[in-house]
């Protein structure tokens, strides 16, 4: 891992450090470059964007950690009202919506986990009814298990719920074998938490090591894996073991982030390739730039530029 992703993910919990960036008007390039914007009408305007170039989308609201219950509703409230308002501009069924189980109750006290199951349920009914689906983000390690039992039970009444597996996890090559079976949508990303040593790789070798032996696991299984890496290597990879495993264009996919390595996004559609950008959108911008920023710390002078000339 970069020298400099711990110290600017540990940075990012300072809150004297989050008043500063959150001063920064959100038309400011270093945010624009990775959030289209704060309302849905942006969201909708570059899924559209997108759309015309043969990408499909997942659609994220940003938030996370919510801590009260009226947030936790309201949250689920604004995934319904964004997928109506994408079926009726015609975005469905090429764009979908990922969803942190924090953002809708998770980690409430008392009945969390409750909280964001029937939340998450209002959500997939919504996203049935919209001809749309819903992928169930993964955040840190102490919510893996919880998400996992969430999403088993989604699956009950919504079997096309995707799940996000992190390669960087000890565990989760065991994860993938459990998860590729028939039917079942699984993105697999290399995860972009500060975790422990105790549960996760630290050196990128490894995490890199890990991530192919999971591609294995998915791609020679029965379900339809979602490849999320913007890593050239990777993605030769997957290429390969595709053809090794007999596997059409069209029964998995490619995802990258909205506004990294876009020209990668048209070259893998233009080749026939199925590609889903990731898009968030909204206010709670800040800690999903952090994560960005911790990945990519080349574009730190930049952020910094950005962060005191307040353009
Ligand atoms: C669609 C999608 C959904 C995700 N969902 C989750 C989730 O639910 N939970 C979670 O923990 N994480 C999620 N992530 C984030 C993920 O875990 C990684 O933190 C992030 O994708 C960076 O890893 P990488 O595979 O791109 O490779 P890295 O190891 O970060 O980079 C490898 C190489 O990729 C290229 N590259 C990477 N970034 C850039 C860039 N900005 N510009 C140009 N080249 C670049 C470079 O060549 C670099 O050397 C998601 C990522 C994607 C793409």
């Amino acid at each position: 891992m970069s020298l400099l992703r711990q110290p600017i993910l540990l940075l990012s919990r300072s809150d004297r450090f989050k008043s500063l960036v959150s001063a920064l008007p959100v038309t400011s390039g270093i945010i624009t470059g990775y959030v289209p914007g704060e309302s849905t009408d942006s969201v909708l305007a570059a899924t559209a964007r997108l759309a015309d170039d043969g990408l499909k989308a997942t659609l994220d609201l940003l938030g996370e950690d919510t801590q009260d219950a009226d947030q936790a509703e309201a949250t689920a409230a604004a995934y319904v009202e964004l997928l109506r308002r994408l079926a009726a501009a015609g975005l469905t069924p090429g764009a979908e919506v990922s969803v942190k189980l924090s953002a809708i109750g998770q980690t409430l006290p008392g009945h969390g986990e409750k909280t964001a199951l029937e939340h998450a349920r209002t959500i997939c009914r919504a996203a049935r009814n919209a001809g749309s689906t819903v992928t169930l983000d993964m955040e840190d390690h102490t919510t893996t298990d919880s998400t996992l039992g969430i999403l088993r039970e989604l699956r009950k009444d919504f079997p096309e719920t995707g799940a996000v597996l992190q390669a960087y996890l000890h565990r989760t090559e065991s994860d993938c074998r459990a998860l590729a079976y028939e039917g079942s949508r699984v993105r697999l990303c290399k995860g972009a938490y500060h975790e422990p040593e105790s549960v996760a790789f630290q050196d990128r070798l490894e995490v890199d090591k890990s991530y192919v032996r999971c591609l294995k696991v998915l791609l020679a299984g029965q379900g339809y894996p979602m490849i999320a890496t913007h890593d050239p290597r990777m993605i030769r990879i997957t290429g390969s073991l595709a053809g090794r495993y007999g596997r059409a264009q069209g029964s998995y996919e490619y995802q990258m982030l909205y506004g990294v390595r876009p020209e990668e996004q048209k070259r893998l559609a233009a080749a026939g390739e199925t590609v889903r950008v990731y898009v968030p959108y909204g206010q709670e911008w800040y800690g999903y730039l952090m994560r960005r920023l911790a990945e990519r710390p080349q574009n730190l002078s930049f952020f910094v530029t950005s962060l005191f000339s307040k353009k």
